[in-house]
């Protein structure tokens, strides 16, 4: 995990999976006015990196901004189907969505991000997913999400913080 700390902004950097004696539950933000979470290089999370996950978010100042980046489809999946997973303050901003190649199995990640492909609901507007057309690079088949959309997703219908 590597940290960069400006004043109260906090920019993490997670590597590898999120379990028990995770150094990120060992990290203060108590000050934080801001915390950007990158995820792009985290692998996996088990049930005790969960626990240890929201023990950690609950220290989160409530008025702090909580970003999360490049989001793996396995916190995708928590965030959507764990109640608490995600503190009311956190945004997913960018998800790292598998697609798999329905004529050759070729799988491919395409990063969709808030304000683009999807939108929490917000402000009378209900929550938009658009997931682009993605050309298998070695077929030119259609790509399919490898995850479905509706489950993954389901984290948009939690109010997004102003
Ligand atoms: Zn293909």
């Amino acid at each position: 995990m590597k940290v960069n700390k400006n004043q109260g902004n906090y920019e993490v950097f997670i590597e590898g999976s999120i379990g028990e004696g995770s150094p990120l539950f060992q990290l203060d933000v108590r000050d934080a006015v801001l915390i950007s979470i990158d995820m792009e290089k985290l692998t996996y999370i088990n049930s005790v990196g969960v626990k240890g996950w929201i023990q950690w978010t609950l220290r989160v100042p409530p008025k702090s901004k909580f970003s999360l980046r490049r989001v793996p489809l396995v916190i995708i999946n928590q965030a959507s189907m764990v109640s608490g997973f995600l503190p009311p303050q956190a945004v997913i901003e960018n998800f790292q969505a598998p697609f798999v190649c329905p004529d050759c199995n070729t799988e491919a990640v395409v990063p969709l991000a808030r304000g683009k492909e999807y939108e929490y609901a917000a402000g009378g507007q209900p929550k938009r997913v658009d997931l682009p057309t993605i050309n298998c690079p070695k077929c030119k088949a259609e790509m399919e999400a490898d995850f479905t959309i509706a489950k993954a997703l389901a984290f948009l219908d939690k109010p997004v913080p102003a």
